[in-house]
């Protein structure tokens, strides 16, 4: 207990996993929370101070099963194994305790075993600092499945949106920093588990330090130019991984600095909306990675996603990435060819990575033999003659990588490891068969011993006259000969000059041994032990020689990420006809015939009707001119305007992630920032409403939008009253057009602000076209130049399956209301409002209000009269009766 507790006072944050035997104990409060959260017993062992000790415990086979669970379930577990053998404790007296120490510190963000990681997608550790006094963010990053590495300034306005691109499994940071309360909402709304540290741990200077040591370098600037905020936030990584994986750093590569403006900035928001790479409920399926997702390995899953979740913002390395797609949509044999190999590819990224960390076994060893033999034949494939055509910079870039492999340590690993092998090195039965000779010799003793042994049996049985004598083996007792308990007393009996030697008496049986079967069982143990060890060195061997050069190693792993991304949407790109977009810095967007690859494969699935492709031109600048970049987009519900909004989204971020896009052509100039407001939920948790939460991410477009940005926005201001919602749509529309000069698609339902177009040069109309056919309304989800005239909202309600009687009701309502709007009022609007100018007071509603409950005792009175016919006095007369009533 004094042991535990010793330990147990290092970790206060962490559940203990105290090694005991076969299974790891959990001890007071950590019992009690890990029997709650696994649903296992929670028992008693002792006590402690008087009171019975709470207990739990898990068998350290199963173990990772259960950490998963406590993960996942937000606690952290510090892993305490035994530091020696129990024997060696025994020695120092019989009551000494086996040595102890924590291991390992399972945290969600330093995961590297397959069963707690989702293979095709990463898993980010990252941290986040704020320099004292300057206020300047920077965030740091790393997978320690696979070594990757980055970090990258952030303001507090895009921090959000950099967080909800990694999406981080932990996010480490100074405690203090919580204390800022918009800081805080950031990281609330990104929901990753937070690990506070004391801020001393974010020190620059320390970490510049640790970050030389860790990289043996003098300086880091052969790494980048990096900011007194990136090396804070990077040195305290390397830091929080030391401190988890208590000294045994995994493959850890230099940090890579990121520019945010390298990157289109996608918000939280817009990456939901937009079901990039998940959809609204959180699924993979249904997303449109889901859709896109045509890799082999999960190393190119990853990068896929990552690279989906991070579309560049330069034309350069677009095309870099669209040239190596373009080559392999030409060269289809050698495409197919290397997918082939890439199929048979394991995931040697992570392989690796539990290797460097001491959590590898034989398997991981033969998996990076699999991948880098798979990487030796695609370079063969990859070097053959493609004519007069070039490879591109890409491609050459990826062959001279593989260069750097000789081959050698794939040969020595394929040639000593065996053909089945076991999860770990320690149960022994991993090397090859006449590979080391000593090992075999050993085996081959382990083996006779055996084999006489079982000749044993059939002649002490014939010396014995019991035919039912058999030759067992037990963990207690090792080999031992066993017969029924009538035949027992055969064996004790003088004539065999007690060469049986009794050991057990059971109830219906007895068990002997002889010196013959206990020197036999002694040569098999000790062979066993000296193979055992024999393997052992060579594990290390083989290990120390990857470890060596695990950086060739891992870089290969990246070059087939790399190429199966690039073949897998070569393939996409032929499956599904997607064309190559011309990619620059100009502002053009001008997609013809685009799609929207999920609807499109839904439709397909559904065995419905084909998708119809549309064309979209926000071009800003038109041969000098200037273009219309705003787009009204009106028409009924259900016509396809979410689709189309989301389409033409979608296909700038494929073009700028390197992908060739859903369409007949486009050309995108450069889309800095995303922005999009489709569909509001309330967030009820945070106290906003629906309106709330639509107002919220208006306000942000608005303010953050720039000449570059592409900006979707579905229906403003539906979530209040008609004419609030019309004058905010309105003002918005207006602001769009004068300040922020973004191209932008906006879908609305105020049919009132297509009148704008009038008058807003660089704003056209266009509308969902659909067709009344005998009453029933006929979506043809074509987009095409104009207005809709009205809603068919009440068609769609119908549709809806809404009572025939409210139709009918809401047919009436509506006819009313629609008399009363007078013809010229939209035009008046416009006319009357300077720009910016606040919405006229609604005074065209009221009236139609009360058009709609009847006529008044006034209007009867006076739809009584004819004025031709009144005298004077009659005139006087009913002026007095008018006043009378209304005074009434
Ligand atoms: P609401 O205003 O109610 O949100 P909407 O006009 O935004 O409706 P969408 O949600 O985009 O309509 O589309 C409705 C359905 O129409 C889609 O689920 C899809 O099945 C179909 N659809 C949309 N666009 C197309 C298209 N271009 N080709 C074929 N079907 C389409």
């Amino acid at each position: 207990m004094a042991q535990y507790l010793a330990i147990k006072e290092q970790h206060p944050d962490c559940l203990l996993f105290f090694r005991m035997g076969d299974f790891y104990e959990l001890f007071f409060d950590d019992a009690g929370k890990a029997s709650e959260t696994l649903g296992i017993a929670l028992t008693k062992r002792g006590k402690h101070l008087g009171e019975d000790i709470p207990m739990c415990g898990v068998p350290v086979h199963a173990a990772e099963d259960y950490l998963e669970r406590l993960i996942r379930a937000g606690h952290r577990v510090a892993v305490c194994e035994q530091t020696e053998d129990p024997a060696e404790a025994k020695k120092r007296g019989a009551k000494s305790v086996v040595q102890r120490a924590v291991i390992r510190l399972v945290t969600p963000g330093t995961l590297t075993e397959d069963s707690l990681l989702q293979s095709k997608r990463h898993n980010y550790l990252a941290a986040l600092t704020r320099l004292r006094g300057k206020g300047e963010l920077a965030l740091a990053w790393i997978d320690i499945s696979t070594g990757d590495f980055a970090c990258c300034q952030v303001s507090a306005e895009t921090l959000g949106a950099e967080l909800a691109r990694l999406e981080p499994g932990e996010i480490v940071l100074a405690d203090n920093l919580l204390a800022d309360e918009a800081l805080a909402e950031t990281l609330r709304i990104q929901k990753a588990p937070l690990t506070p540290l004391p801020a001393s741990r974010f020190d620059s200077t320390n970490g510049e330090k640790r970050l030389k040591a860790h990289f043996a370098v003098g300086a880091l600037d052969g790494f980048g130019a990096f900011s007194r905020a990136e090396i804070a936030a990077c040195g305290a990584l390397l830091d929080y991984i030391m401190l988890t994986q208590v000294g045994r750093l995994p493959l850890i590569r230099p940090p890579s600095q990121r520019q945010q403006c390298d990157v289109m900035l996608i918000d939280a928001a817009t990456r939901i909306n937009l079901e990039l790479v998940k959809t609204t409920t959180g699924e993979r399926r249904g997303s449109l990675l889901d859709s896109i997702d045509r890799t082999l390995t999960s190393a190119g899953g990853r990068l896929l996603a990552e690279r989906l979740a991070a579309p560049l913002t330069q034309p350069g390395a677009i095309n870099d990435r669209l040239d190596a797609i373009a080559f392999f949509l030409d060269f289809e044999r050698m495409r197919s060819d290397i997918r082939a190999c890439l199929k048979a590819a394991p995931d040697f990224a992570r392989a690796l990575a539990r290797l460097t960390v001491g959590r590898g076994g034989p398997r991981d060893l033969a998996a990076i033999s699999a991948g880098l033999r798979a990487a030796a034949e695609i370079r063969g494939l990859l070097a053959q003659d493609t004519g007069l055509v070039e490879k591109p910079a890409e491609i050459a870039r990826l062959m001279a990588s593989l260069e750097r492999d000789d081959g050698a340590l794939a040969q020595t690993l394929a040639q000593t490891l065996a053909d089945d092998l076991p999860l770990l090195a320690r149960d022994g039965g991993f090397v090859r068969a006449g590979v080391v000779v000593e090992l075999d010799e050993q085996l081959r003793l382990r083996d006779q011993s055996r084999q006489v042994i079982a000749g044993l049996q059939s002649r002490y049985a014939d010396e014995t006259g019991v035919r039912s004598l058999k030759i067992r083996h037990n963990n207690v007792l090792g080999y031992f000969i066993e017969v029924s308990a009538q035949h027992g007393d055969r064996l004790t009996v003088a004539r065999f000059g007690g060469r049986f030697i009794h050991r057990q008496t059971l109830a219906n049986a007895m068990r002997f041994t002889t010196v013959e079967l206990a020197d036999l069982e002694s040569q098999i143990a000790k062979a066993g032990e000296r193979a055992l060890a024999i393997e052992l060195e060579i594990y290390a061997d083989l290990l120390a020689r990857v470890t060596a050069q695990s950086e060739m190693i891992s870089e290969i792993a990246d070059v087939l990420a790399a190429l199966d991304v690039a073949t897998a949407l070569a393939q996409l790109a032929e499956d599904e006809r997607f064309v190559r977009p011309q990619v620059d810095t100009s502002r053009a967007f001008n997609i013809v015939q685009g799609r929207h690859p999920v609807v499109e494969r839904a439709l397909r699935q559904a065995g419905e009707g084909g998708f119809v492709p549309n064309d979209c031109d926000l071009s800003a600048d038109r041969e000098g001119r200037p273009g219309r970049h705003i787009w009204l987009i009106t028409g009924p519900n259900m016509a396809g305007k979410s689709t189309f909004l989301r389409q033409n989204a979608l296909i700038a971020i494929l073009a700028q992630m390197g992908s060739y896009v859903p369409a007949a052509s486009a050309h995108i100039g450069i889309v800095d920032r995303l922005f999009s407001r489709v569909g509001a939920a309330d967030d009820l948790a945070r106290g906003r409403s629906t309106f709330m939460v639509e107002m919220v991410e208006t306000a942000t477009i608005l303010n953050q939008a720039s000449e570059r940005s592409l900006v979707i926005l579905d229906e403003i201001g539906r979530g209040t009253a008609t004419f609030d919602g019309l004058s905010i749509a309105w003002a918005c529309v207006e602001h769009l057009h004068e300040v922020n000069r973004c191209r932008a698609l906006f879908a609305t339902h105020f049919h009132e602000l297509t009148a704008l177009a009038d008058r807003l040069e660089r704003l056209a109309n266009a509308t969902m076209k659909v067709r009344e056919f005998h009453g029933e309304l006929v979506f043809l989800h074509e987009v095409g130049p104009g207005a809709a005239d009205r809603s068919y909202g009440i068609q769609v309600a119908k549709l809806a399956g809404l009572p025939a009687a409210v139709i009918e009701r809401a047919g009436e309502v509506l006819h009313l209301l629609e008399q009363s709007e007078q013809a010229s009022s939209r035009r008046e609007l416009v006319d009357d409002l300077p720009l910016f100018a606040a919405a006229r007071p609604p005074s065209a509603a009221p009236m139609a209000m009360r058009e709609a409950m009847g006529p008044s005792q006034v209007e009867l009175a006076l739809a009584e009269i004819e004025p031709d016919d009144l005298s004077p006095r009659e005139a006087l007369d009913l002026l007095y009766r008018l006043k009378a009533i209304i005074s009434a």
